[in-house]
């Protein structure tokens, strides 16, 4: 038989059906419905709550910071967070081209331009080094911040993302970000429960953002959550969340453009009873990663495991295939098996509305762009 279609049987054989094998389902098994139910019967299912304020405590709790804001999703939590440290219409923010299109989207909703630097091979998230490199030629200090000194423009902000779940050389990043007075903002949507050096992806930038979309590991059905040590970050995040509006008794009173991305109660519910079961889940997810690892042990497919000095959560799991034509044929094969799964996201500035941004070289992402592909993550 050959290995993909030893890969189908034994994917078959971990989830135990013959039916169509999706990508990533949700699973409820704590205290979703009593939960749900406890918002009706409450009468408060919209945007105030008690269960947005437990979310809110439970996400500082899990992430080791001082204030979290829950917001309608992930992507809505990026753009406010890159406002918060002062990205302006006309800025550049530095990111990867190899993620999801809501990080490069995010940026683009503040008037800003996405830079486009490589990944590194073994996180497949931005490469301290190759930012290095890129503002050793483009870079330049002045007063008020790091400028593009051939642009003329502001690079406002860094926005690394942590692929899958594997993060990023986070400590390296914010050195170098650092030096050139530049601040980071972590797209953490995929690493909840994720550690580098035993500490939570999303703590380490001036600014984190985690979604909890019906997709990631846990989900609060659509939501996300910003993340800050930074008191008066976290209390903006709040305010500009809120459609800006300044405390008052009755009067109505807002002082500057917000948002109305405050996450529902219903929503906040389930993302509490998700929450709670969030070690559950981590453990579950370890457990599957495990019998992938054991079974393409010397296969061509490479199953990709955590770094050391980090933990994964494994949200979607990964193999890397030899070439481009060995993971098409490995799409074909698996899909028309109904055993879905999905190559890693086309890169950003091969998009359309994104084929002008400036760029490196990009040679990590485009290997990877044509060998990585997800396979069946679900928690049984
Ligand atoms: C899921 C995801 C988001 C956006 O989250 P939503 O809650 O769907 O808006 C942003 N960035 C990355 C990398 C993601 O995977």
């Amino acid at each position: 038989m050959s290995e993909i279609k030893n890969t189908i049987s034994f994917i078959r054989e971990i989830y135990q059906t013959q039916d169509f094998i999706p990508l990533h389902e949700p699973r409820f098994v704590g205290n979703e419905k009593k939960y749900l139910l406890d918002t009706i019967d409450s009468t408060f299912v919209s945007s105030v709550g008690a269960y947005v304020d437990r979310f809110e405590e439970m996400m500082q709790d899990i992430t080791q910071t001082k204030k979290a804001v829950a917001v309608v999703n992930g992507t809505s939590g990026i753009q406010v967070a890159l406002r918060l440290v002062g990205v302006n219409s006309g800025d550049e923010v530095l990111t990867q081209a190899l993620t999801f299109v809501a990080t490069a989207n995010a940026i683009a909703y503040n008037g800003a331009k996405p830079v486009f630097i490589d990944v590194d091979l073994d996180t497949m998230g931005l490469s301290p080094k190759a930012v290095q490199n890129f503002l050793e030629e483009y870079g330049e200090l002045r007063e008020d911040g790091c400028y593009n000194k051939k642009s003329g423009n502001k690079i406002a902000a860094c926005l690394p993302m942590h692929t899958f779940g594997f993060p990023v050389y986070i400590d390296e990043l914010i050195k170098i970000c650092d030096d050139w007075k530049i601040p980071v903002v972590e797209d953490a949507a995929e690493s909840l429960g994720s550690e580098f050096k035993g500490r939570p992806t999303g703590s380490f930038g001036e600014v984190g953002i985690f979604s909890f979309n019906g997709n990631k590991i846990v989900t609060s059905g659509g939501g996300g959550a910003i993340v800050t040590n930074n008191d008066a970050l976290g209390i903006k995040a709040k305010y500009l969340t809120t459609t800006a509006k300044q405390p008052h008794a009755y009067e109505y009173v807002h002082d500057e453009l917000g948002y109305n991305y405050r996450m529902p109660n219903l929503n906040a519910a389930l993302a509490c009873a998700q929450l709670e079961k969030l070690n559950w889940f981590l453990e579950k997810k370890i457990e599957l990663a495990k019998r992938y690892e054991e079974f393409f042990k010397g296969a061509d497919a490479k199953f990709r495991t955590e770094l050391s000095e980090t933990k994964a959560n494994y949200w979607l799991m990964c193999v890397e295939l030899e070439n481009r034509n060995a993971r098409d044929l490995f799409l074909k094969e698996t899909n028309e098996a109904k055993v879905m799964t999905r190559p890693i996201w086309e890169l950003m500035f091969r998009l359309p509305m994104y084929q002008d941004c400036l760029k490196d070289e990009q040679g990590n992402a485009k290997f990877l762009v044509d060998r990585i592909v997800n396979i069946p993550s679900s928690v049984k």
